[in-house]
């Protein structure tokens, strides 16, 4: 049985006539290798790479099945390189600040946890094949962008033990898709009819709860001493990643990395903001937004959660799915305004951004752009630009707007932007560049260099809808954007209040 992202489902996963399959997670949202299962081996190995978290995790719930099944215990191996495009000092010290939380929690569930940051370029070269040579099992992350795929790909040729990727990207498995949606309401109308029963088999909130009891594994010493441990002390005090070969001039932010910041900072938007989510969400003065995509892009909080948390506090009646299918935001739940919008763009937005990257090849390409978008661009490629700037321009939030410039000092010094004035943000960087294709680049680069949530499906989808993906076209037809819709600073300034956020942000 073969999945529509070319895995292969469980029934024909390589395990031999002995050994069944160990279940643990719906087998839609696993993707094995051809290698095969080494039962004689020491311990079942979980490379942790995207869902960096203990709670509502389908790549936990995997890894603990099979040791389960193995009788064989768990090994964490979680790594940090430093040589990823754009490593810095703001995701590694966010990184870090989870591998505290992650140590405390498989220490208490008596785990072996081994949190692991490169410190010269190429130190973790062989450090994954060293342990892979000890396991029965290898389960990872599966996650659809950035460098990832490609390193899990080029792992999957070396080991010569089963490679499990394990989808616990959203509330819906990426291989449920029936294809790549060009809008967010052909998606929220497929979600609409197919989401309900994986609703149903949803990750469970605390897989450790269910751990079967085994001994700790043993990391060999070999590996213990060519590539050690972060220690306790380190992972108290991340001041050592200062020395790491890395981009300093990206600092880290006042937000704190892991899954216990993320819970708290979940429950404080629920508990003030969320009410008023409906009406206010596109103020940047006084966001009421949840702040929560750092902490969803690193894998430190999951939809799940935030889902659980919402239909609890809605008292939700599950009955109600189904009524509405027709790919209309309102009336989807049946719950409040507020959760109704807030879900649209936890479910039908966020989940846009994983189809995009599961099933466009080149999501992150101008090239992939629809075809009227780049039709109407190319039309306007001659127009004259009144205000034309360079990357280091950009960057440097250097622009004749003070809007745009606090936007710029917003993601530079906080590592976001408010949503409202991230997709103005991104429109002027189109409207300001010598060509759409050296805005696409420029806004990769920035979005993707400074923005916590960013090298994200949600970057690749956002950006690309500056462009025309996922939208229509616009009249009347413009000088530069052509039909792509417009936007400008003074319309902005006109529909949200906006003084007291350039004072903030003025650099
Ligand atoms: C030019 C541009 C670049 C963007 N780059 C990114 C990025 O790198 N990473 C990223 O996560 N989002 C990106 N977005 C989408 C959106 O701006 C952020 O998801 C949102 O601002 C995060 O703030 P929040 O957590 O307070 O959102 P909330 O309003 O609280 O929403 C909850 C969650 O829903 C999801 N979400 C909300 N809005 C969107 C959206 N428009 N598209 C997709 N998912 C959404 C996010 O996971 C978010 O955390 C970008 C938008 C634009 C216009």
């Amino acid at each position: 049985m073969t999945n529509p992202l070319g895995g292969l489902m469980s029934a024909s996963t390589p395990l031999g006539a002995s050994l069944p399959d160990p279940g643990g997670v719906p087998a839609i949202r696993v993707f094995p290798s051809e290698a095969p299962v080494r039962p004689e081996r020491d311990f079942v190995l979980h490379w942790m790479v995207a869902s960096r978290r203990t709670s509502a995790n389908p790549t936990l719930e995997r890894s603990l099945a099979w040791a389960r099944a193995l009788g064989k215990p768990l090994l964490v191996l979680e790594p940090l390189r430093v040589a990823y495009p754009h490593a810095s000092d703001r995701f590694h010290r966010f990184v870090v600040e989870g591998m505290a939380d992650q140590a405390r929690a498989f220490a208490a569930a008596g785990i072996t946890y081994h949190p692991w940051v490169e410190r010269g370029e190429g130190d973790g070269s062989g450090l994954l094949e060293s342990l892979a040579a000890r396991a029965c099992v290898v389960v990872t992350d599966d996650y659809p962008c950035f460098f990832i795929p490609r390193m899990q790909a080029a792992a999957e040729q070396r080991l010569d033990v089963l490679l499990e990727r394990v989808d616990g990207n959203g509330l819906l498995p990426r291989a449920a898709a029936d294809r790549a949606h060009g809008t967010a309401h052909s998606l929220r109308r497929f979600l609409q009819k197919e989401l309900p029963p994986h609703l149903e088999e949803r990750a469970a909130l605390s897989p450790l709860d269910a751990r079967p009891d085994l001994p700790p594994a043993q990391i060999p010493p070999e590996v213990l001493s060519r590539w050690p441990a972060v220690s306790r002390e380190e992972l108290a005090d991340s001041a050592w990643i200062g020395e790491l070969p890395i981009d300093h001039a990206v600092g880290p932010v006042e937000l704190r990395g892991g899954q216990q910041a993320a819970l708290a900072h979940m429950e404080t938007f629920l508990a003030e903001r969320f009410p008023r989510y409906a009406d206010s969400r596109n103020h940047p003065e006084d966001p009421v937004t949840s702040g929560l995509s750092p902490w969803l892009h690193f894998g430190h909080l999951s939809s799940t959660e935030l889902f659980e948390r919402i239909v609890t506090l809605e008292d939700w009646n599950p009955g109600f799915l189904g009524s509405k299918t027709d790919g209309s935001r309102r009336g989807w739940w049946g719950m409040s305004e507020a959760a109704e919008g807030f879900l649209d763009q936890l479910i039908t937005w966020r989940e846009l951004g994983f189809n995009l990257c599961s099933l466009v090849e080149d999501y992150d390409q101008y090239c992939t752009l629809p075809e009227w978008a780049r039709r109407t661009l190319d039309e306007h490629r001659a127009d004259e630009r009144e205000h034309c700037y360079s990357l280091e321009e950009f960057e440097e939030g250097r622009t004749h707007d003070p809007l745009w410039n606090a936007a710029q000092h917003q993601l530079r010094e906080h590592g976001m932007i408010h949503n409202y004035l991230r997709m103005l943000w991104g429109k002027k960087v189109l409207h300001w560049s010598a060509s759409p294709e050296e805005a696409y680049a420029t806004l990769l680069h920035l979005n993707n260099k400074y923005a916590l949530d960013g090298r994200d499906p949600n970057s690749y989808c956002a950006i690309s809808w500056i462009f025309g993906r996922f939208d229509r076209a616009w009249g009347p037809e413009r000088p530069i954007f052509g039909k792509i819709r417009y936007m400008s600073s003074e319309n902005t300034a006109r529909k949200v209040r906006v003084r007291g956020y350039i004072r903030e942000h003025s650099g």
